[in-house]
């Protein structure tokens, strides 16, 4: 037993002790020791008493100087205190250095609680989103009303951060992701990429320019080549040349098409809605041009397990399948063969191409989207292709809402497929 009890213990002995024998000299046994109890429970009221008090006043101050038990609880309790208040300091000091440095960050952050209702933000986001003290437990929907950031919070994949026009300023972009965190708890980040997006649209506006410029000198050489073709004396000579020319200058109007194409592409409205598309009609029709190609095997086999139709615009859709297909044929040797089917995957629906031809290093397959990316320039090039195509393809997926996955084996094969999300697919 732990020292204060023992004392505590022996000196109640000792007074039990003391009323019996002085009861037995006054003859009144049990009215002593009734008279010693009663002594001794007033003594633990009052401390108990001063112990309230003091719990409930003066806690800050140093204890009262009891005696017995009553000193060792209080020093406990004191200990206690000092050492909780000492880690209530060291809790408030690490949340100001956060707040300080979180708000010295010069990109937004706002804390959202479970039900997205704002519970704290630094000075950027303040700025940025145009958020004041009094936005504190606001529901962030109802401060940030861009249909955008809404669709983007009912969301459950934050993975891809979202831009949006600034709500303060129309000639500013904010790009804003979400981090999730604890139960239910999100961090908004928030970034003015307005430089960024700016650099991005000269770039846009410089390509599309130059490419538009390009194509009428193309046109004119075009034309004079054509008729230099046709002419007998030049034929003799020159007939090498000029069929080399006109290859080169076709290619180059190729690579003027497709550069213009994707301008039009990134500058247009992301996410449209279209029409209604006859898939296996569309893709039919892509095989019978892609036979006509002359390049790789001597059939296309169609594999379609569904009726499903597609909502969306049937002229990219039919640039994006064709793309996928005339690669398809283009990348394999005439005994191979190539596969193009439609089905559905749960809700989703996925056209895939796919071929037995030269296929493609794991490394190059996240690179192929990007523009004029070639796995093999010299082998490419003797293709024929402009290096744009699966930037296009990409593209158009990504305005439907679509995605584009890979898997390819070097020498075996490879398969392109074109994922649908529900929204897009009608049931037949
Ligand atoms: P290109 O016009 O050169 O075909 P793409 O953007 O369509 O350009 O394709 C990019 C590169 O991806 C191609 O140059 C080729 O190396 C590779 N590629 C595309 N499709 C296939 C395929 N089915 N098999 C093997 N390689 C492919």
């Amino acid at each position: 037993m732990p020292g204060p009890w023992s004392r505590e213990l022996s000196r109640f002995t000792l007074l039990l002790v003391l009323a019996l024998i002085l009861g037995a000299l006054l003859e009144h046994v049990w009215l002593v020791l009734l008279a010693a109890l009663l002594a001794y429970l007033a003594r633990h009221l009052y401390w108990l008493f001063r112990l309230e008090r003091w719990l409930a006043r003066e806690r800050r101050a140093i204890p009262p100087d009891a005696p017995g038990i009553w000193g060792e609880i209080f020093h406990h309790l004191y200990r206690h205190y000092r050492g909780n208040r000492k880690r209530r300091q060291r809790i408030a000091r690490l949340i100001n250095a956060f707040r300080d440095s979180t708000a010295a960050m010069p990109d937004g952050a706002v804390i959202l609680n479970h039900n997205a209702q704002i519970a704290w933000f630094n000075d950027a986001a303040g700025k940025l989103l145009g958020l004041t003290r009094q936005d504190i437990g606001q529901r962030i929907a109802n401060l940030l009303r861009n249909p955008v950031f809404i669709r983007y919070l009912s969301r459950q994949d934050f993975s891809e951060p979202v831009e949006i026009t600034s709500p303060q300023d129309d000639d500013h972009r904010l790009s804003l992701q979400i981090v999730s965190y604890g139960e239910g708890e999100r961090l908004l980040l928030v970034r003015d990429t307005t430089r960024l997006y700016r650099l991005e649209q000269m770039r846009r506006e410089f390509v599309a320019n130059a490419s538009h410029e390009l194509r009428s000198p193309l046109t004119v050489i075009s034309g004079y080549l054509e008729a230099l073709s046709d002419d007998e004396q030049v034929q003799q000579h020159w007939e090498g040349p000029v069929r080399e020319m006109r290859r080169q200058t076709e290619r180059m109007s190729g690579i003027v098409a497709d550069l213009l194409e994707l301008s039009r592409l990134e500058t247009a409205e992301q996410n449209i809605a279209g029409e209604e598309i006859d898939v296996r009609g569309m893709l039919a029709r892509i095989r019978e041009e892609a036979l006509t190609l002359g390049e790789g095997p001597g059939e296309i086999v169609l594999d379609f397990k569904t009726d499903a139709r597609l909502r969306g615009v049937e002229r990219e859709i039919y640039s994006a399948f064709s793309n996928l297909v005339f690669n398809a044929m283009r990348y394999t040797p005439a005994g191979g063969s190539v596969t193009i089917s439609w089905q559905l995957q749960g809700r989703k629906a996925e056209m895939t191409v796919s071929d037995t031809g030269i296929g493609i290093a794991a490394e190059q397959i996240p690179r192929l989207t990007e523009r004029f990316y070639r796995v093999d320039n010299g082998r490419v090039r003797s293709k024929g292709g402009t290096g744009l195509g699966l930037a296009i393809v990409k593209h158009v997926l990504q305005r439907h809402g679509a995605r584009l996955t890979i898997r390819s084996t070097p020498g075996k094969g490879s398969s392109f497929t074109c994922v649908f999300p529900p929204d897009r697919v009608m049931a037949a």
